[in-house]
């Protein structure tokens, strides 16, 4: 199971970004990196093709490592370290800081 999953809130804790919440858009487990909405901006420079006829630069967001975010817990309402308890199916993330439970967003 993996520390940080598809649609977690997390919290950017290195980096430019730092401080900033956003949306997992995609966890790439190889790489240990992590698509966060709206942290990283990158311009694109795209070829023009059918869905963008113009070409041009496109602003789009950048993976960032993995272990500079932390799933935010509702209530702790923070970004926090999560430990695992259980085992196999039951397995869960809680919250290391309050051990409430780090649901999974699908
Ligand atoms: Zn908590």
């Amino acid at each position: 199971m993996q520390r940080i999953m598809k649609n977690d809130t997390v919290e950017v804790i290195s980096g430019n970004d730092r401080g900033k919440r956003g949306r997992v858009l995609q966890v790439l487990p190889k790489k240990d990196r992590v698509l966060v909405e709206g942290v990283r901006y990158i311009w694109r420079h795209v070829r023009p093709s059918q869905q963008n006829p113009q070409g041009g630069r496109v602003q789009k967001e950048s993976p960032i490592g993995a272990s500079s975010v932390l799933p935010v817990c509702d209530s702790c309402e923070r970004g926090v370290r999560v430990s695992f308890h259980g085992k196999g199916a039951n397995k869960v993330r809680v919250c290391s800081r309050c051990g409430g439970p780090i649901a999974r967003q699908d």
